[in-house]
């Protein structure tokens, strides 16, 4: 029985991917939010490897993004971190780690839970026909960012989901932690604690 009182016959698990560099307040309200509508048993958080939209910029050690993920996820129960486009060499592709995940859960119902901003890019992706075979596609809305409902998406494989609003990017994050501007609040405190024990952020990369 889930949490909503319901009985599914598959485990019903989120996907959530991101290069979480640093994870930010505004991944974990997109991930409890489409938990609670999709009424979820798991979100699975996937930090990437090499992300192939930003090939042309300098991402932090992967090491550093899965463990404030980690950090960062650590107090709720239905919250877990993957390692399979970490540990996969190469450029991370989504249907990679679609294909993973299936694999490790082959009884599950997946739900890949996107930003506003990524599900415009989502027909630019590998394989983006069979992605849709293995997973639920969820877009939440992101401030700053075209509704999802506005881009051409396949007919009635992506839905789009209103999530509270938080006006918060990874980037904003970095440029303040660079400027010595404060990030409390707009990441859990254990990241920004993380921040500064590592000095991350610190010098122009
Ligand atoms: P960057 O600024 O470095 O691109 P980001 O804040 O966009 O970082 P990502 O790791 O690129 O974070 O995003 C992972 C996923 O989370 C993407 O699908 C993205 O659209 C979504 N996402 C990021 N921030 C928000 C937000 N504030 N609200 C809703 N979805 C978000
Ligand atoms: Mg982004």
């Amino acid at each position: 029985r889930s949490a909503r009182g319901n009985w599914h016959t598959r485990p019903r698990i989120g996907i959530m991917g991101g290069t979480f560099d640093p994870i930010h307040n505004g991944h974990l309200v997109a991930a409890s939010e489409v938990s609670w509508v999709y009424d979820l048993d798991e979100v699975i958080f996937v930090p990437t490897g090499r992300p192939v939209f930003k090939l042309d910029k300098d991402v932090t050690n992967e090491e550093d993004r899965y463990l404030m993920t980690v950090i960062a996820t650590a107090s709720n129960p239905k919250f877990t971190v993957s390692r399979v486009d970490i540990d996969r060499p190469g450029v991370t592709y989504t249907i990679d780690t679609l294909r993973d995940l299936r694999a490790l859960y082959p009884d599950a119902e997946l739900f890949f839970i996107t930003g506003a901003d990524a599900v415009a890019e989502i027909m630019q992706w590998k394989d983006a026909d069979s992605m849709f075979d293995v997973a639920h596609f969820v877009a939440v809305t992101r401030p700053g960012y075209t509704s999802p409902g506005c881009v051409k998406l396949p007919e009635g494989k992506v839905d789009v989901l209103e999530i509270p609003a938080l006006a918060i990017s990874s980037t904003d994050v970095r440029n303040r932690a660079r400027n010595g501007e404060p990030v409390w609040y707009l990441v859990p405190d254990g990241v920004v604690q993380y921040i500064g024990k590592h000095g991350l952020y610190r010098q122009p990369r």
